[in-house]
């Protein structure tokens, strides 16, 4: 037997409506804050993700599925969808339209991660992004959209934590003073920081590594050095987010995975699902559009991690819409009635209503047993006698209630019920 790759997961046919819900759910967020779907390849070249997530990144260095076509191209699977999108918006000019262009993303990302619990290798993000706004109100709103989508689906456990990583100005000074810090416990930090601290030190401060993050914990705060412009900036989000009637704290650690981001960096963050509690990421990335070619243009938005999501709603016991059975089953006893069954299924779907039949040549009480389990709202067994009459008996199955039908009416039955 053929086993799924180490890191994947298979979504089972019983298991596609939680996955449907929360897609649902995104898509219906995402028109509520106008913005409309970006669609890109599932892989592109290396080089994209090289500049676009940057090369100091844990993606970039450690994670990527990267191979060569057989036209020797390198090519990536994508490890994130702003990339992407990005490149998208350049490539196809979007930038002349009115701005902000609103986008929305629902896709499969690939990292080579050690999968744990909510980390896997292929995994799913619902993510967006609004290009060609710098004000704050552009943050603040990408993140009333994360909280929408969360509040819509009843999440309630997830803290907002925000931060501001400033501008290349305030970094500068910023980083001078974390280096400055950091320098006399170099040995006591992990590898990955130690490579970390002459090309990013701000990166350090992502760092899992508990002796790292026990060192961050008493680093300068990068809020305490932004510039004037910056400062502002943040500080207006902040009352946004108030006069929206969001909470959130503010957490001087959150810098975010990526190279690209300016400003403002949020993550709704859950105690309920472990270590990988980050259900939701993101934040400005002023910069990322003109480092892939395009012209300057502010750039804002979030992912939230789908399968995070779906693990934080099972262990806290939010529900999902169940999914229902199909709305008649019609049971056939012979040859002749099997195929007015048959012929009614069909009839029923051109009306747009679920139905179902066999398929396996069970026996007619095989057939009701089967119709129960599959969850069939509603039951019609067709037999010689009900072939002559013309006439059938409707069994809705919540409670047995028997109602007479004729079958030439069966789809308007039917119809008047939706
Ligand atoms: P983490 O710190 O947990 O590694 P990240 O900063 O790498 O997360 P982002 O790149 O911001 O994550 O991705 C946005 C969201 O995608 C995360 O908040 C998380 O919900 C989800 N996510 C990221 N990596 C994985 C993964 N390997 N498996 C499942 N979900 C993931
Ligand atoms: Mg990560």
């Amino acid at each position: 037997m053929i086993n799924i790759p180490k890191g994947t997961k298979d979504v089972l046919p019983q298991d596609a409506y939680k996955w449907h819900y929360i897609e649902d759910t995104a898509r219906k967020t995402a028109a509520l804050f106008n913005m409309k779907e970006i669609r890109t390849p599932v892989f592109e070249h290396t080089e994209l993700f090289l500049r676009g997530v940057g090369d100091t990144t844990d993606i970039v260095n450690k994670e990527m599925y990267t191979f060569k076509d057989k036209g020797d191209r390198s090519i990536t699977l994508k490890p994130e969808g702003t990339a992407g999108a990005a490149r998208s918006f350049i490539e196809n000019n979007l930038g002349a339209g009115p701005l902000p262009v609103k986008m929305y993303y629902i896709i499969p990302a690939f990292r080579y991660e050690r999968p744990q619990a909510g980390r896997l290798r292929e995994f799913h993000q619902f993510g967006i992004e609004v290009y060609g706004a710098a004000g704050p109100d552009a943050d603040a709103e990408v993140i009333f959209a994360a909280s929408s989508f969360l509040e819509k689906l009843n999440i309630k456990n997830v803290k907002l934590n925000i931060n501001s990583i400033g501008c290349k100005t305030c970094r500068a000074r910023y980083n001078a003073e974390l280096k400055a810090y950091l320098l006399p416990h170099l040995d006591e930090m992990c590898e990955t920081c130690r490579a970390r601290f002459e090309k990013n030190p701000l990166r350090i401060l992502d760092c899992k590594e508990e002796k790292c993050k026990a060192l961050n914990r008493g680093a300068p705060r990068i809020i305490d050095f932004l510039c004037d412009d910056c400062s502002a900036h943040f500080r207006k989000v902040q009352s946004l987010l108030t006069a929206g009637g969001l909470e959130f704290n503010i957490d001087p650690n959150i810098v975010r995975g990526l190279d690209y981001y300016t400003k403002t960096v949020f993550e709704f963050v859950s105690e309920e699902i472990g270590a990988q509690g980050t259900v939701c990421g993101g934040g400005r990335y002023d910069g990322l559009i003109e480092e892939l070619g395009g012209n300057p243009t502010p750039a804002v938005g979030f992912a939230a991690g789908i399968e995070r999501l779906i693990l934080l709603m099972e262990n806290t016991g939010v529900a999902f819409p169940e999914e229902q059975g199909p709305q008649v089953f019609v049971a056939g006893m012979d040859e002749d009635s099997r195929i007015e069954a048959f012929r009614l299924v069909c009839a029923l779907r051109r009306e747009g209503i679920s139905a179902e039949c066999d398929h396996t040549g069970r026996s007619l009480k095989a057939q009701f047993k089967y119709a129960d389990k599959i969850g069939a709202r509603h039951v019609i067994a067709i037999g010689g006698n009900e072939l002559e009459s013309g006439e059938c008996n409707v069994k809705r199955m919540a409670d047995g209630n028997v109602t007479p039908a004729k079958i030439s009416e069966i789809c308007a039955y039917f119809k008047e019920m939706e």
